[in-house]
């Protein structure tokens, strides 16, 4: 198939490469003419394990393009998928202007019959949307063809974004038409053939489908949060707990993870989206308050756990933080927990010696410029250095090179010897009989 996906960040790159590396010819389309030119040249603007490659070697067999002309790539398909950004906008609602000027512009240049595949996560109604602003700038030029808007969310996991969009778990697919269904069932069965992974249902279904799925798991990590909370004053361990309900296949091990909260460019964004849905329709989403609230809140926790430590001023203190990436296998920064941690340090006065194995590039794009110039932030070049006087080291990324330190080199290195684990990765009964003062998250059992 000769298919056009718009949009190259985290979702649409790796879509195409995936389609290209399943035979297709794709199309990547991009406003950001830099972007494009490093794609050209084989440079991946994103780290995501496994796409280098399959990037590189599409675009070698010539199955694989990029350009910043929507309307030149649309002279060759007439299959084309959205995959541009829905940042949150002021109210929290998502922002549609990306999509939708989109949808203008393929309507501006649309010239045969053509399905339109928004894998955007846009809300509820937003294919009508779309279908109406085509329809709008068809009608402006006079002409006719006849096309659907199709909505097929993304489920990938950046970190494993190649591996999950391979291997997806389900593939689902909003349609309207049975001509719709076909293409679509024809593009993705190669992705299914293990045991049939498409479920086909109504647009609006799809597009809600995407943000229950993410408002689930976030209420899942927000609910252990809260427990973990608890069971730290009830000097409970919660790891124990954790383990206790993972095990009732009711429940389940994956995301009851307690930590120092859940960032990335889509939980944050699309629990709020779904709030402003609900108030759309007059419905109060009293969970969804509940689970972005405590999500709030935990962002300060491991702040709170260094000035119950240290006071509120922490003028002359330094504090090692390992990992600034909201979650590991990414360099994705945005709405990380390390950025309210090392705000809030600086902002009393700490100094922050930081590393994080790829999202060092990225580090100086989500902080005020200031704090780099006057060394409030010190980016280390490894991991040891960063603890390197601290009065305190800082966990918020559970990297792997960060599971299994050398405790011995930490311990001489720090001025104290504290840790603060805001992921619950190391053994706090073992830490102390080393001789370290350790708290994580539902696990701090003081002296
Ligand atoms: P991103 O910010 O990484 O990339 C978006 C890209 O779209 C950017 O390169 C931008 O330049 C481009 N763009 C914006 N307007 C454009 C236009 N008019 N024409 C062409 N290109 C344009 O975004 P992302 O993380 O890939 O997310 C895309 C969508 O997929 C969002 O709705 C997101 O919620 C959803 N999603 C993201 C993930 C994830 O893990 N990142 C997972 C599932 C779904």
């Amino acid at each position: 198939m000769n298919i056009t996906v718009v949009g190259t960040g985290y979702v649409g790159l790796v879509t195409g490469a995936c389609f290209a590396e399943m035979g297709n010819t794709v199309t990547c389309v991009d406003v950001d003419s830099t972007k494009i030119a490093a794609l050209e040249e084989g440079i991946i603007p994103i780290y995501e394990p496994g796409l280098e490659a399959i990037v590189q070697e599409n675009q070698k067999a010539g199955r694989l393009r990029f350009t910043h002309s929507l309307e030149e790539a649309m002279e060759e398909s007439a299959l084309y998928f959205i995959a541009v950004g829905t940042p949150p906008g002021e109210d929290g609602s998502a922002d549609l202007s990306h999509v939708l000027d989109v949808a203008a512009e393929i309507g501006r240049n649309l010239s045969q019959d053509a399905i339109v595949v928004n894998k955007s996560t846009v809300p509820v109604g937003t294919a009508a949307k779309v279908q109406a602003v085509i329809t709008e700038q068809l009608n402006a030029r006079g002409v006719a063809f006849g096309f659907d808007v199709v909505s097929n969310p993304e489920f990938l996991k950046e970190g494993a974004a190649v591996e999950d969009f391979m291997r997806p778990d389900r593939i689902i697919i909003g349609v309207e038409s049975e001509r719709a269904r076909q293409v679509m069932a024809d593009l993705y069965h190669t992705f299914s053939r293990n045991h049939d992974k498409l479920m086909f249902m109504g647009v609006r279904d799809a597009e809600l489908t995407k943000y229950a799925a993410n408002a689930m798991l976030a209420t899942k990590i927000s609910f252990m949060n809260e427990m973990a909370n608890l069971a730290e004053r009830m000097g409970v361990d919660i790891e124990n707990v954790r383990k206790g309900i993972g095990s009732d296949s009711r429940i389940g091990y994956s995301f009851i993870y307690p930590g120092c909260g859940y960032g990335g460019s889509c939980f944050p964004k699309d629990v709020k989206a779904l709030m402003r849905m609900g108030e759309e329709y007059d419905f109060e989403t009293r969970i969804l308050r509940a689970v972005e609230d405590r999500n709030q809140a935990q962002k300060h926790r491991l702040f709170e756990k260094l000035t119950e430590r240290f006071g509120n001023d922490l003028s002359g203190r330094v504090i090692g933080v390992w990992g600034l990436a909201f979650k590991p296998g990414t360099d994705d920064m945005r709405e990380a927990s390390s950025i309210p941690l090392i705000n809030q340090l600086t902002a009393a006065g700490a100094v922050v010696r930081a590393y994080d194995p790829v999202a060092m590039e990225e580090a100086p794009n989500h902080f005020a410029a200031e704090l780099f110039e006057q060394g409030r932030i010190i980016l280390c070049d490894h991991q040891y250095d960063a603890l390197a006087d601290a009065d305190a080291m800082v966990l918020v990324t559970e990297w792997k090179p960060f599971r299994q330190p050398d405790f011995n080199a930490m311990k001489k290195l720090l001025k104290q010897p504290v840790i603060i684990d805001g992921r619950n990765q190391y053994d706090p009964y073992s830490l102390k009989v080393q001789g370290f003062d350790y708290s994580g998250i539902g696990r701090d059992f003081g002296d």
